[in-house]
């Protein structure tokens, strides 16, 4: 009962948080840029907030994660950490030699008002940045938005200071995959490739955050998405942004200043989420998909409809990354069970009316929040009040479930107690898959757990 305190009683909230159901901007941020080929991510205020981020990255994927900081200490807060930057710039590529620098700001650095892209700027003029080598920076606040914002403040920084139209259009698609785990990015280009489409997908963290262990230290491990790379997406025919909330920015930052056209898809999460990227895909691109891609699609309606059964009419509680939610919301829906709270601490108004356009037909009296009141001291209050079957989350929801008894399920950011997640997709129809496997064995192994001897079965 380690959450013996949270009341029954609901009372309105106008200035408190309590357990908020988000992380902070830089984190995302800094996410974003591992998923850039050779770059070391850089957060420019106080050593504190570096090591948070850092160590947040690093209990979810289990990998060391590198980052410079521009240490800064009383005298810095006051006069701007402008000397600090820069001679961080300098060690970083003297000591470090990445070929990017990819600079975030913190709460601080933003209240102090550090003007980067002048710093950044003083540093090229100043000859601190090697012929070749490159320093892109975004703004993250971390006292609005939350990871999700930082993280899409940084793909649009990329098509900022990389995106370049040369007139010659390439027969290539860029996918702007938002925060999803390594393994989700590679399974996205395994779909295209199966499919014949050249794209080009940023960021990508597939073997940056899951690079095999082969006995010998990589600084810069062979994934992320490459200078050359990334500069091309202006010249692509089409950008397509998976999550409005991680990846619309850049995708119409690349619009306005390349005029590469782009449409915003959900996260391919689910059946029928998966079915319209894979359909949008073959259309923008002009290929048929191949027999193998609906042979996927086939097994997971099969597994489906041998699950159904336990499915049916089950009550979750759903807290977490609002791209990810919408996707996983309508998944449930589509295998008949009924997603009855949804909490997200990022802010944005979509959020509420996509959910109430998902929900108000099937699961009326669906509570849902988001926004920097919706806790998860909120979400556990609806589940006293009225319990559910099922919790979805993050590692934090494990207090929840502890208390309330409930099965509980591990997705999204961030995962610190289990490891592998960020190894198995749940994009794609081989994601959904794995997400079925996951739901049915709550499922089961809790009706085993209680079941009584003479009903103890088996075969089920
Ligand atoms: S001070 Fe701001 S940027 Fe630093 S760790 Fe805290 S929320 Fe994040």
């Amino acid at each position: 009962m380690l959450l013996r305190h949270t009341p029954l009683e609901i009372k309105e909230r106008k200035a408190l948080t309590i357990n908020p159901a988000k992380t902070c901007q830089p984190v995302g941020a800094m996410y974003a840029a591992l998923g850039i080929h050779g770059c070391l991510p850089h957060s420019h205020g106080s050593q504190g907030c570096c090591s948070y981020h850092r160590s947040t990255l690093t209990r979810h994927y289990k990998e060391p994660v590198m980052a410079g900081t521009s240490s800064f200490t009383e005298g810095s807060s006051v006069f701007g950490g402008q000397a600090n930057l820069l001679q961080a710039i300098n060690n970083m590529f003297t000591v470090y030699e990445p070929d990017i620098i990819a600079v975030h700001t913190t709460c601080l650095s933003e209240t102090i008002g550090d003007d980067v892209n002048q710093i950044v700027q003083k540093a090229r003029d100043d000859g601190k940045v090697p012929e070749g080598k490159h320093v892109l920076h975004c703004n993250t606040p971390s006292y609005v938005g939350s990871h999700i914002t930082g993280f899409s403040n940084m793909v649009a920084g990329m098509v900022k200071y990389f995106s370049e139209s040369t007139g010659e259009e390439k027969k290539q698609i860029n996918i702007i995959p938002g925060w999803v785990e390594p393994s989700d990015m590679r399974e996205i280009k395994k779909i295209a490739k199966e499919m014949n489409v050249e794209t080009v997908l940023f960021p990508d963290t597939s073997d940056v955050m899951d690079a095999p262990q082969t006995g010998e230290h990589a600084f810069y491990p062979k994934g992320g998405t490459t200078v050359p790379e990334l500069k091309s997406t202006g010249d692509s025919q089409a950008t397509i942004a998976l999550g409005a909330f991680a990846s619309e920015a850049a995708a119409t930052l690349l619009n306005t200043k390349c005029k590469v056209k782009y449409d915003v898809l959900d996260l391919p999460i689910g059946i029928s989420a998966t079915d319209r990227f894979i359909h949008h895909l073959s259309k923008v691109a002009g290929v048929e998909v191949p027999e193998s891609v609906t042979a996927d699609r086939g097994r997971v309606v099969d597994i489906i409809t041998d699950m159904q059964q336990y499915f049916y009419n089950k009550r979750v509680a759903l807290f977490g990354d609002p791209d990810q939610l919408i996707a996983l919301t309508e998944f449930l829906l589509d295998i008949d069970m009924r997603p009855v709270y949804v909490v997200s601490g990022t802010p944005g108004k979509q959020f509420a009316e996509k959910m109430k356009g998902l929900l108000k037909d099937k699961v009326p009296e669906a509570k849902v929040a988001n926004g920097e009141r919706a806790d998860m001291f909120l979400l556990h209050q609806w589940m006293k009040n009225e319990p559910v079957d099922l919790l979805m989350g993050n590692t934090y929801g494990k207090y929840i479930a502890r208390d309330e008894d409930i099965p509980f399920i591990r997705m999204g950011f961030p995962i610190m107690d289990r490891i592998g997640h960020s190894y198995f997709p749940t994009v794609g129809y081989s994601g959904a898959m794995r997400l079925l496997e996951q739901i049915l064995t709550a499922f089961l192994d809790r009706q085993d757990r209680d079941a009584p001897e003479e009903s103890f079965e088996l075969v089920m």
